[in-house]
């Protein structure tokens, strides 16, 4: 990826702009020392042989100190505030808006920024790695940002997995789609999601244990709704407790804020295709409640009840998120297979994929490894 022209590399100077950003550069680059070094070990008539490695250490040093430096950096600008200790309002999260824009940061990395906001007075970006499919909230203060379109990112990974997953319109009915988007992932193993609608019971805590029991950092995608995580911050805080143990590696599935569901109802009519849903507010607030919550939202959406249609799915591409089906819905008898996207509910509602995930778990019958959903698309 490169910045679009008129961007440049000036980094705005503000009180957020960690002090780090301050330190004079050396003068000399360690690219040059380095080759300078690589030239007197080729010239030995020229330079002792012990003075060529003094300096061919110095320069590794200086090189270490420089990819060091670079860490610091990428550290300082992050976003990482503490584990809440009650559920925090969205409202704590200001101007939260979707952009699309190129971004340098001093130290080299690309990025793609798709939201801008502000906590407190500190303007922060969400920004996508657009070959790893990875979002940090990090200091728009550290960044050097351009405007982007679509077209020039359109050979990046990333652009290609939100277009390919909006193209799929899963199995089309007359007013409705079902399970358009994204439904298998190129991998020898599976990919678990597990869905948190609007919900009176409790997280399902026991499935989330043996997930972790199959070894540090398990991937894990949880799809959250907005009214989940409000009526269930004790649950949530226990999952982020997890995620800080190294226990699970949650990525965190956008699920709308409200999940809208009438039961009974058509489908034509029901989830997101209810009247008067405003999809925008639905796909962007309950990413700001998450983030008010200190946690970082992903790439990917998941609608409710995996009911869409044409203009929703536009909807969600506009936000460049990468819509998500499933292949395996264990609980309507969808076998797993190799890349198999997996849809279990956690959220208590529907015991019977629970019960049919840890009886496969028990019998090793689930593809595995279990893979992180940043690996699914092509
Ligand atoms: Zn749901």
């Amino acid at each position: 990826m490169t910045l679009p022209p008129g961007a440049t590399n000036r980094q705005p100077l503000t009180a957020a702009t960690p002090a780090r950003k301050m330190a004079p550069k050396p003068l000399i680059s360690f690219v040059r020392i380095t080759e300078f070094a690589a030239a007197a070990r080729t010239r030995r008539s020229a330079l002792p042989s012990r003075l060529a490695h003094l300096i061919l250490a110095a320069a590794l040093a200086l090189c270490a100190s420089a990819a060091a430096r670079a860490d610091d950096d990428a550290a300082a600008c992050l976003w990482r505030p503490p584990a809440p200790e009650r559920l925090a309002h969205a409202d704590a999260v200001a101007d939260y808006r979707s952009t699309l824009q190129a971004c340098r940061a001093a130290d080299g990395r690309e990025r793609i920024a798709i939201r801008a906001m502000s906590v407190g007075t500190v303007p922060l970006l969400l920004l996508a790695d657009p070959d790893k499919l990875t979002t940090r909230i990090e200091r728009a203060a550290c960044w050097t940002c351009a405007d982007a379109d679509e077209a020039a990112l359109a050979s990046t990974r990333m652009m290609r997995a939100i277009e390919e997953s909006a193209a799929a319109p899963g199995l089309v009915h007359r007013g409705f789609l079902r399970n358009a988007g994204l439904v298998h992932g190129e991998a020898p193993g599976a990919f678990v999601t597990a869905d948190l609608c609007p919900s009176l019971k409790p997280l399902e805590r026991g499935f989330l244990e043996k997930l972790a029991a199959q070894g540090p950092h398990t991937p894990v995608a949880l799809s959250i709704s907005g009214l989940w995580l409000t009526h269930h911050f004790a649950d949530y805080r226990w999952l982020i407790d997890q995620q800080a143990s190294g226990a699970l590696d949650i990525q965190w599935v956008n699920h709308t804020y409200h999940h809208p569901y009438a039961r009974g109802a058509p489908d034509e009519h029901n989830f997101l295709l209810e009247t008067g849903v405003d999809a925008d507010a639905e796909i962007l607030e309950v990413e700001r409640l998450l983030v008010a919550n200190g946690q970082t939202p992903s790439l990917f959406f998941r609608f409710p009840g995996l009911i869409s249609s044409a203009p929703l799915m536009l909807a969600v591409r506009r936000h460049h998120l990468i819509s998500l089906g499933a292949d395996a819905w264990l609980a309507l008898d969808q076998r797993p297979s190799a890349g198999s996207i997996v849809l279990v509910h956690a959220n208590g509602n529907e015991p019977l994929g629970i019960k049919l995930f840890e009886r496969d778990l028990a019998h090793e019958t689930l593809p595995r490894p279990f893979e992180p959903l940043t690996a699914a698309p092509d």
